[in-house]
């Protein structure tokens, strides 16, 4: 029987739903934070390459802006659906909260393939959703980022857009940018940074061995790539690594960097030199410290968790454990150090390149990094101090967390009128 797939955005409910139950939120407040405060469909007429017109359908959803404006990648996927926008919204206003970033949760996405479209294409396509959503974005309102098969390519297309209909240049409208436009230093490898960050906290707690600890990595774009680099640079062991075409072990170790210059050449990490080639089932329940899924949701589902043999998974993708699985993962005393803390240090640093786009006063790296681990840092351990008072896992503890800050300010401010 094959193992069950949750629909995104029921997992979210559901998760929301439970840790209403164990923190008592009052109904109302559950009943505003169930329901996202705005969706926008859009439709995204594309000139292609051959002269014909292709209509791509497009969203942007912003959860909730009560603690700020809202924040959220924009996502290019065939799979891409609204219920999985709505879904990474509000994981989005859970994540922000986590770290105390004053952002609302958004997030947007276009069904589209961007491996079979031209340069051209995906800048006209990029260009039009950009129009299309304009009334509801900008630095006040919601500023998108990158995400799955986007990138400071696409941003750099959406902050012109946004500048050409206002008449000046907007940068704080988008983080992810490139450097020369505005962006920040180190935000490239945030994600990934913070990800390190977390599990580096979470080490000695959780028996992650300080001699030789090994890694296995889901997925090998810019969270999983940068993720099995920076693992490999403080001394993990990197078994193995995969992406949408295949995946790679080696019983001695990967060089990541290598495996993407591999990568970037063919197009894959399948065809290593020296590697043979694994499963995904193989890969996510190979014997490690650290499993990290960096690719899509629904990834580890119940069948898997039964065998996972890693001593923790961090997630540096959103939503790759099922809720089913979650539950195997407890009682097998495996840590989950949960994507709304895992992957909290790409919007952490997003957060400060719009503050150095607003002020036109820019950090060094150092800076940036430095921020990054006392931001990351301290939301480990106030994740960590709640679990150990509520007797409960990582995820139900971050979630008790970010829901008791936003269901506040929820309360402070009212329901409007
Ligand atoms: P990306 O497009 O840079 O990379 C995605 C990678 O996953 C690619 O290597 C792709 O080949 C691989 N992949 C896709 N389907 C796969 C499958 N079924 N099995 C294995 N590999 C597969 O995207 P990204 O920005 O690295 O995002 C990855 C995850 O991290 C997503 O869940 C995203 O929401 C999350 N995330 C990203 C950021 C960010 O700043 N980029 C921040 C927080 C969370």
């Amino acid at each position: 029987m094959p193992a069950k797939t949750w629909n995104p955005w029921e997992m979210a409910l559901r998760q929301l739903a439970d840790v209403a139950k164990r923190t008592r939120l009052d109904d109302d407040l559950h009943a505003v934070l169930a329901h996202p405060r705005r969706i926008l469909c859009v439709s995204i007429p594309t000139k292609m390459d051959d002269g014909s017109v292709r209509v791509f359908e497009g969203f942007r959803v912003q959860h909730n802006l009560t603690r700020g404006p809202g924040k959220g990648g924009i996502r290019y996927h065939p799979a891409v659906t609204l219920d999985e926008v709505k879904a990474l919204a509000m994981w989005m206003t859970w994540k922000c909260a986590v770290v105390g970033i004053p952002y609302g949760g958004a997030k947007g996405g276009v069904i589209c393939d961007p491996k079979k479209m031209s340069l051209g294409e995906l800048e006209r396509m990029t260009r039009r959703y950009t129009s299309e959503i304009l009334p509801i974005i900008g630095p006040e309102r919601d500023i998108p980022a990158p995400d799955v098969n986007t990138n400071a390519q696409t941003m750099a297309w959406l902050m012109d857009t946004y500048s050409m209909n206002l008449g000046y240049s907007v940068p704080g409208v988008t983080t992810g940018k490139p450097l020369s436009i505005g962006g920040s230093l180190g935000r490239n490898e945030a994600t990934a940074r913070g990800c390190l960050f977390v599990i580096q906290a979470a080490s000695k707690r959780y028996g992650i061995p300080l001699s030789n600890p090994t890694a296995v990595v889901q997925g090998f774009g810019n969270a999983g790539a940068i993720a099995a680099r920076l693992l490999n640079e403080v001394g993990y062991t990197i078994l193995a690594v995969n992406d949408s075409r295949g995946g790679i072990i080696h019983p001695k170790g990967l060089d990541p960097v290598a495996v993407l210059k591999h990568k970037e050449k063919t197009g894959s990490v399948v065809g290593f030199p020296g590697s043979a080639k694994v499963s995904t089932e193989e890969l996510l329940t190979a014997q490690c410290d650290v499993l990290v899924p960096a690719a899509l949701e629904n990834q580890i589902t119940a069948p898997i968790a039964k065998k996972v043999k890693a001593r923790v998974i961090a997630e540096a993708a959103n939503g790759p454990t099922t809720p089913d699985a979650d539950a195997i993962l407890e009682s097998r005393g495996i840590a989950v150090l949960p994507d709304i803390l895992a992957n909290a240090g790409g919007v952490t640093v997003s957060y400060f390149e719009w503050v150095q786009s607003l002020q036109s006063y820019f950090w060094s790296e150092r800076e940036v990094n430095l921020e990054l681990r006392d931001v990351m840092q301290r939301a480990y351990h106030d994740v960590q101090r709640r679990a150990d008072q509520e007797k409960c896992s990582l995820r139900q503890a971050a979630l008790s967390l970010a829901v008791s800050r936003v269901a506040e300010a929820t309360r402070i401010r009212g329901i409007y009128p």
